[in-house]
């Protein structure tokens, strides 16, 4: 990773927001700037120095992942070691803060210990920065939507009779963490009725013959996430419907990454889904949330495909497309790849293969039960 790289950036934001120097909070920001990813550090970002502040607990983590720049860990805690090096600064210096960060309580502790310098409210200092991947970045991220692709393959061929969401879940997760990794959230798996709620939470559901099963999940792999859904038939489908609904989705799905490309908008492509996912049927009723999100360091970024944004694509950036057709009573579908966006299109990167008609799970005649008596 190119820290220095990326703190110089930074530096060249300081002219355009109007201030000389920025202090960074926000711990994945902390994290993409210098590589310290510990629980509790502030980075001081100077005209031509960048401080690290932490505490004792992280003296060696922050020696080791961050070496280009400063690590203090001050007696008087990182905040007043922070206040410090402020009022050490000469002239009265004008400091950008994360004002979707820090606290404010903590601001107003921070004001009044200041002898020269203002604390100024900026939001998307960092992020706008994130926003374009680079090299490194990819490279990791391809590797967590490799981590996932594999874990989920792996865990849809455990499915058995008798086996609930919260199983399902459970083998989801120790497929990632044997591999090595973390899940970058906790996954969504939602069968039958259920898989009607677009972010319905695991439960002790047993998932039967032709209920939907919707699996939403990611892995986290050196700190860069991925987020991938996918939605089978358990068994043969028990509703007619189920196979429309899912072909409806997979079609937007794919319409939508044919049409992604650098200076695409956010509401351009939330229309293509939305008028495809209508146009087969289903109203805005079944379909309400927006269409994806940029990915990284975090599982939702900006910029976003939704029906009010005016994001534009820009080469380097890494979105979901999450189209999605929900019905009560019945169930649900969302299917979710990762995009990579090019210079004259985009790169699917999720690799978990969307079948044109609805992959129906051959469910073993071994129960769950049986397998764990083995
Ligand atoms: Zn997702
Ligand atoms: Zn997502």
């Amino acid at each position: 990773m190119d820290y220095p790289k990326r703190i110089e950036a930074l530096r060249g934001r300081f002219e355009e927001v109007g201030v000389d120097a920025a202090l960074i909070c926000h711990r994945e920001n902390v994290a993409y700037l210098c590589g310290f990813d510990g629980s509790a550090g502030w980075l001081l970002v100077l005209p031509s120095q960048a401080v690290l502040f932490t505490d004792s607990r992280y003296t060696l983590q922050a020696e080791d992942q961050a070496p280009d720049v400063e690590v203090r860990t001050p007696e008087e805690g990182i905040q007043d070691g922070a206040v410090r090096c402020i009022n050490d600064l000469r002239g009265r210096p004008t400091i950008a803060f994360e004002a979707n960060v820090l606290p404010w309580r903590q601001v107003e502790t921070l004001r009044p210990k200041l002898n020269r310098a203002t604390l100024v409210a900026e939001l998307d200092l960092v992020e706008k920065l994130r926003q374009v991947k680079d090299a490194d970045e990819l490279s990791l991220i391809r590797q967590a939507v490799a981590a996932m692709d594999a874990a989920y393959q792996a865990t849809l061929a455990t499915l058995r009779p008798g086996m609930r969401e919260s199983d399902f879940a459970l083998e989801l997760e120790y497929a990632v963490r044997r591999a090595g990794h973390r899940e970058s959230f906790t996954s969504i798996v939602a069968s039958g009725p259920r898989s009607a709620m677009p972010h319905a939470q695991p439960t002790d559901r047993v998932m039967e013959p032709g209920d939907f099963l919707k699996v939403d999940c990611g892995a986290r792999v050196g700190g860069y996430c991925s987020d991938m859904t996918r939605t089978v038939s358990v068994g043969e489908p028990a509703d007619p419907r189920q196979a429309a609904m899912y072909q409806a989705v997979r079609a937007a799905l794919v319409a939508v990454e044919e049409a992604i490309r650098p200076g695409a908008t956010g509401k351009d492509m939330d229309a293509i889904a939305r008028k495809m996912i209508g146009d087969a049927g289903f109203g805005d009723s079944c379909y309400d949330h927006g269409l994806g999100h940029a990915i990284g360091r975090e599982v939702h970024e900006n910029p976003r495909l939704a029906k009010r944004s005016d994001d534009v694509l820009r080469p380097g950036m890494v979105m979901t497309v999450e189209p999605g057709i929900y019905i009560g009573g019945l169930g649900g579908v969302r299917i979710e790849d990762m995009v990579y966006v090019t210079e004259d299109g985009c790169e699917v990167l999720t690799q978990t293969p969307k079948p044109e008609a609805i992959p129906c799970v051959p469910v073993a005649t071994t129960g769950w039960g049986d397998r764990e008596r083995t």
